[in-house]
């Protein structure tokens, strides 16, 4: 990161890149994350490399909705891993949430390298090492959550995940927040809360939000939730990307 120029034009996005390149060193990232850090940069590009206000709107909802859950869980795949670690860290303590490794590429050593890289960030308990029980409707790998995590969570919080799994989570009755740049992918299409935005300015934005509602009774937060419309927002971005500001 220190050979990264700052005044460069592009400086966050080659930090991001320069993350998830580490990432793939380190082993808690899947060389596949470089093509999904690739399609997210361009998205993000076209959205003019910041949170719009439905972008916005969605991560004050979206905390509002883990602010109400009784078992939130947060999912974290080896990009989030190498981009947001401690900010994840950050969320889970401001909403009450627990985190959990959850991989496409599942693999014992990548699991167990992102729990100590998020225990390095602050992580006290991190799940997902157990994996001993199956969202219904998946092939076996990609299935595995565990028990007392994602599988018994009421809201998940799902960044950049793959649309199979977003879809299937939502078809086990899942209230399910996704971040994910590309307004048009299944993931954000099936979630309750599609957050399109990149997630490094996302997350930190959410917790904000959350510290903020903290105090909110139940019917405020309720209002928040009720009071986002998921189609707008989808529109909202994809209308961005399409034809700028
Ligand atoms: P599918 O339609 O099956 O989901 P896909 O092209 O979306 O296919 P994924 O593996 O889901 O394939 O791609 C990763 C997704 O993550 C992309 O939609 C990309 O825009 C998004 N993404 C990548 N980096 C970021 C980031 N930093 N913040 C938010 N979203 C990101
Ligand atoms: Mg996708």
């Amino acid at each position: 990161e220190d050979e990264i120029p700052e005044d460069h034009p592009r400086y966050q996005d080659l930090l991001t890149r320069h993350r998830i390149e580490k990432g793939v060193d380190k082993g808690i990232t899947h060389l596949q994350g470089m093509h999904a850090e690739g399609r997210g940069s361009a998205f993000d590009y076209l959205l003019g490399e910041e949170t719009i206000p439905s972008a916005n709107d969605a991560e004050r909802a979206a905390a509002a909705e883990l602010l109400l859950a009784e078992r939130p869980v947060l999912s974290i795949n080896g990009n989030v891993a190498a981009l947001v670690p401690g900010e994840m860290v950050d969320l889970a303590d401001a909403v009450g949430a627990d985190l959990e490794v959850n991989l496409f590429n599942r693999t014992p050593e990548r699991i167990a390298a992102i729990a100590s890289h998020l225990r390095e960030h602050g992580a006290e308990e991190v799940k997902g090492l157990e994996g001993d029980a199956r969202i219904p409707n998946l092939d076996h790998q990609r299935a595995k959550v565990d028990a007392d995590g994602i599988y018994a969570a009421d809201v998940v919080l799902v960044p950049l995940e793959d649309g199979d799994r977003a879809e299937a989570l939502d078809e086990m009755g899942k209230t399910e927040i996704v971040i994910d740049l590309n307004p048009l992918s299944r993931s954000p299409q099936v979630a309750e809360v599609p957050i399109v935005d990149n997630i490094v300015r996302a997350v930190p934005n959410m917790t904000e939000h959350a510290r903020e509602l903290a105090g909110s009774n139940e019917d405020a937060l309720r209002t928040i939730v009720d009071e986002f419309d998921r189609t707008k927002a989808l529109e909202a971005a994809e209308s961005r990307i399409r034809n700028g500001l």
